[in-house]
């Protein structure tokens, strides 16, 4: 019998996600699969721990992937770290701080959000004056704003934060292997990331990494975590415990993607695909150049793996990108909520953000604009 699913083409994916996965995950994707509790299994997860705790640059004991995308981290962190009533402040500059905004209110915070103009980033001066005029118990920021490709000072804000005696949520769904995180030095007290952007593997896991004192106060709540799926302290248990216990079947070979994925990347060394993502940027932004076309975000603020441009002059927003996807195999973003219409988003992001990608999208960018 023939395999059901078939003749699926191979799109060059240069949008916000999913970037290409990387040809060793495919084939771990592939390997049998073993039960949950299976010792072998449970040796790569101990790996995947150590694996992530090196890219997240953290000694955190609670670091592990969590079932789920990107989305299931950010409600994770949420979730676990929020009890009623409790003070929130919510740097918003884009479509995912709104997400972080949405998901604190559902579970019933006093959540307050400062917003900054799309395409600009969260600015420390604002940020102090706000922690100043209130005790937060939680200050939440996304690192890398995939809906507009601004960089926000996640350091900067992390120092503040501390100050203020708060807890930091970081959302580096984007920015984790394609440019520096640093959990630990920046003070981040709960973070999550994907599976789909920098690490090259298909979407379906979602690293996050707890400090001590995050985890404290976890073990601590006066009431339950109201999600059973996503609470931390039993999840922990499974992961991390002195006998594993079963939570929930964990899904077996995503785990054996992410662990190849992780290893692709530490191969390489962090530094070392830190610089390959920021000279395909540039590669790709004197290409944009050259044919006149705009970048969104001002040169110091942009970030390497996603890169915001107005749609050129003349071209129709669906027809353009519909003319990539159909004549030259090539997918890329459109615009999210305020941006919708106007801007594309041309995504970097791991195994996605090579020399040879760069030249091909300039090229049918280039036909498309008759440049
Ligand atoms: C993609 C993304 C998410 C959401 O992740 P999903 O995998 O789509 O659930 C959250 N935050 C940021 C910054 C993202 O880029």
């Amino acid at each position: 019998m023939e395999n059901k699913i078939k003749g699926i083409e191979e799109i060059l994916l240069m949008g916000p996600g999913p970037s290409l996965t990387h040809p060793r995950v495919y084939s771990a994707l592939s390997r049998p699969t073993l039960g949950h509790l299976d010792p072998y299994f449970i040796q790569i997860m101990d790996d995947i721990k150590a694996m992530l705790q090196k890219v997240f640059q953290t000694n955190n004991n609670l670091t592990i992937p969590m079932s789920g995308t990107g989305s299931a981290g950010m409600e994770t962190v949420f979730v676990n770290l929020i009890e009623k009533g409790d003070p929130v402040l919510i740097l918003v500059n884009g479509a995912f701080g709104k997400r972080m905004l949405d998901i604190a209110q559902r579970l019933g915070a006093d959540a307050d959000s400062m917003d900054f103009k799309w395409g600009t980033p969260v600015t420390t001066d604002e940020v102090e004056a706000q922690l100043m005029k209130k005790k937060y118990k939680i200050v939440a920021m996304v690192h890398a704003e995939t809906s507009t490709g601004v960089c926000n000072p996640a350091e900067e804000v992390g120092k503040l934060v501390k100050e203020h005696g708060a807890f930091y949520i970081l959302d580096t769904v984007t920015s984790l292997g394609g440019m520096e995180v640093a959990v630990d030095k920046w003070h981040v007290d709960a973070i999550y990331s994907g599976t789909q952007k920098c690490l090259s593997c298909p979407p379906g896991l979602s690293p996050v990494s707890f400090s001590d004192r995050a985890v404290d106060s976890i073990m601590n709540r006066k009431t339950k975590v109201p999600n059973w799926y996503l609470d931390v302290s039993m999840i922990a248990n499974y992961w991390a415990g002195k006998k594993r216990a079963y939570h929930h079947t964990a899904p077996i070979n995503m785990l054996y993607g992410l662990y190849e994925a992780l290893a692709v990347v530490l191969e390489e060394g962090l530094e070392n695909v830190y610089n390959r993502h920021q000279k395909m940027h540039e590669k790709l932004v004197d290409g944009l150049e050259e044919l006149g076309i705009k970048m969104v975000v001002d040169k110091q603020f942009r970030l390497p793996m996603l890169n915001s441009i107005w749609i050129p002059e003349g071209v129709d927003d669906a027809e353009g990108r519909q003319a990539l996807r159909y004549d030259h195999h090539i997918e890329i973003g459109g615009g999210l909520g305020d941006f919708a219409g106007k801007v594309w988003r041309i995504g970097l992001m791991g195994n996605t953000a090579r020399e040879e990608h760069v030249d091909r999208l300039l090229k049918a960018l280039a036909a498309i604009t008759k440049k």
